[in-house]
């Protein structure tokens, strides 16, 4: 019996992806200017990467602003009862996990370095500084790079869920590349100072365009070079 062909596309039609500065170019005019500001003190940051695991932004939000005006400062934080930090952080979800986890963190920080000044990190060599960070229980890849990036202006890449999923449908990591390995690999793919507007247009378009379940691709300005563009309808329902 003759085996049935197998359809493929024509190798001159296939869409071979595009570069990550394709990328950076076509939709930094609808996100940009990436201008970094620094969100928080990298304690508090680094406070905020653990009310953020699970979570919505808001929620998180919500969380660490309690935290604050209950205790006033981190290092009363970590001198606080569990009891009482699970208490102020319990609008964000998973608080029995995560007051302890920062209760632990700090202590640690303040046993290591006495206090909670965390800006030495920046005077470190970037993959030093991302080792220090992930000694402390509770902090990946992800926040470690949350952490540098934002409070400390260092080209550490940080993905997220957003980013993972849309760099794998753009091609830019390989479908089988984890969300803790694409931090080097992405990272790698541009300059030191494109890292952060790398990050904010993949995260941007994650959200707004890029979705989970029903990606836009009838108005993506990727659509014409992104190969996973033809598994998705041309106009997703809103
Ligand atoms: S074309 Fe579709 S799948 Fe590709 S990046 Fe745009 S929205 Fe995502």
């Amino acid at each position: 019996m003759a085996k049935a062909k197998a359809t493929r596309r024509p190798r001159s039609r296939r869409k071979k992806g595009l570069s990550a500065r394709e990328v950076m170019d076509l939709l930094g005019p609808s996100y940009g200017p990436f201008e970094h500001a620094r969100r928080l003190d990298p304690a508090e940051e680094m406070v905020f990467t653990i009310l953020s695991q699970h979570t919505s932004d808001t929620n998180s939000e919500r969380a660490f602003h309690r935290l604050m005006e209950e205790f006033g400062s981190l290092e009363a934080v970590a001198r606080g009862e569990v009891g009482r930090i699970a208490e102020a952080v319990s609008v964000g979800g998973l608080a029995r996990v995560k007051a302890p986890r920062i209760k632990q963190v700090l202590n640690i920080v303040l046993e290591k370095r006495g206090n909670l000044d965390l800006n030495f990190l920046a005077e470190m060599p970037l993959p030093e500084a991302k080792a220090w960070l992930r000694e402390l229980p509770g902090i990946g890849p992800k926040s470690a790079a949350v952490i540098l990036c934002f409070s400390l202006g260092m080209p550490a890449m940080a993905v997220d869920t957003h980013v993972h999923r849309v760099s794998k449908r753009l091609g830019l990591i390989g479908p089988k590349v984890s969300a803790e390995d694409a931090h080097d690999v992405l990272e790698a793919m541009v300059t030191p100072q494109e890292v952060y507007p790398f990050h904010v247009a993949l995260i941007t378009h994650g959200r707004r365009v890029c979705r989970a379940p029903r990606p836009r691709c009838g108005e993506c300005p990727l659509a014409f070079g992104c190969p996973s563009s033809d598994g998705f309808p041309a106009k997703a329902k809103v």
